[in-house]
């Protein structure tokens, strides 16, 4: 993580805990506050529980997100995704995590017509973003790698766990992993009886719940071209908000060409559409992690009939041209920061 990752993902953690902070009258100021920060999946996280149980819940949440960081890492020798990768091919018994994601995946992979592919892992690792040793790979490498991506060659067994990669392909969940985490962390904390908490996970938020008071909570979403401020807030119960942007992790050529961390499966190269940022709100963390990477890939027009088909989901797209496009059922919960005030707004 760079130095400038770091900053942006305090400064992204104290953005919600000033949002929260600002409301914090109508807190319910019997219920009892429990706060976790751990740095994990290369994200400083904050989780807030409310009530009696929220400190147990809190602890078991983030065991387990930092298991999961251990299972799914791409770069950590120890993980079940590096063993995955270096089995040279051979069937391969993973835990029912994987199993899970890359199932997802793969699903989400055929829904978007391939903006979505976690077999873009060797591309990816050759441009440096895994590793942060950024450099430009030649056409002729590139397209040499991408001749093995393409998620026809994970051949998943889901009765035992069992999945084996063809033709040298390697995969990457960094897509889906934290949208996973949160979910995973929401099942755990529900258990343990709480129903009041919010758990910020960088460019991930999930809310569990209501705020104690019963009101909803407000989540805001980063500017892209500012981590200390906000394109606006949106006001959710019970959902995800999850947000990718180029903005997140991506470095400069000396001719001032910027290169970032999503890539389009069909150039390999970073994904360039009018699309600056895109918040994915829904009630399953997976899915709306999945998504906001995907839509980033498909552009506007592509993201579009994508939400109008699936609709199950609600989004903000920041587009190049001043414009945000909202969907319907998030729309009366939006409300724009004095930045953003003058941007055009679509509904969808
Ligand atoms: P996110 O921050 O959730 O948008 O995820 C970005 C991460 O997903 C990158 O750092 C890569 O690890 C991975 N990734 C990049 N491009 C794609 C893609 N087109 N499909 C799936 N995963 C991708
Ligand atoms: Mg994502």
């Amino acid at each position: 993580m760079t130095y400038k990752n770091i900053i942006s993902a305090i400064l992204s953690v104290s953005l919600i805990i000033i949002l929260s902070s600002c409301n914090s009258q109508s807190i319910d100021n019997t219920a009892q506050e429990s706060e976790i920060d751990l740095f994990a999946m290369d994200t400083y996280m904050s989780l807030k529980a409310y009530g009696t149980t929220g400190e147990t819940a809190l602890q078991k949440a983030s065991d387990k997100i930092k298991a999961l960081e251990t299972t799914l890492s791409v770069t950590n020798e120890e993980s079940e995704i590096f063993r995955l990768n270096s089995a040279g091919g051979k069937k391969t018994e993973i835990s029912s995590d994987t199993a899970f994601l890359i199932e997802r995946s793969l699903e989400i992979n055929k829904e978007t017509n391939g903006a979505f592919d976690i077999t873009l892992y060797p591309v990816t690792k050759e441009w440096g973003f895994t590793t942060g040793s950024y450099k430009i790979p030649s056409q002729a490498r590139i397209d040499e790698l991408l001749a093995n991506v393409g998620s026809d060659n994970i051949l998943l067994d889901t009765d035992g766990n069992y999945v084996s990669l063809k033709n040298e392909a390697n995969i990457d969940l960094g897509g889906i992993a934290k949208g996973y985490a949160g979910s995973c962390a929401e099942d755990i904390i529900k258990a343990e009886g709480v129903t009041s908490a919010i758990l910020n996970m960088g460019g991930n938020v999930q809310t569990i719940g209501t705020k104690p008071d019963g009101s909803s909570w407000k989540v805001g979403i980063q500017d892209p071209s500012d981590s200390t401020q906000l394109v606006g807030t949106v006001e959710v119960a019970d959902k995800a908000v999850v947000t990718s942007g180029g903005y997140e992790r991506y470095f400069e050529d000396e001719l001032g060409n910027i290169y970032w961390h999503i890539l389009d499966p069909k150039t390999g190269y970073s994904a360039k559409t009018d699309i600056i940022s895109v918040t994915v709100i829904g009630s399953d963390g997976t899915t709306c992690d999945a998504l906001s990477t995907s839509l980033f890939v498909m552009g506007t027009e592509k993201s579009v009939d994508y939400l109008k088909t699936y609709r199950n989901h609600d989004a903000v797209i920041v587009s190049n041209d001043n414009t945000l496009y909202i969907t319907k059922g998030i729309i009366n919960e939006f409300k724009a920061s004095n930045e953003f005030s003058g941007y055009k707004i679509i509904t969808i």
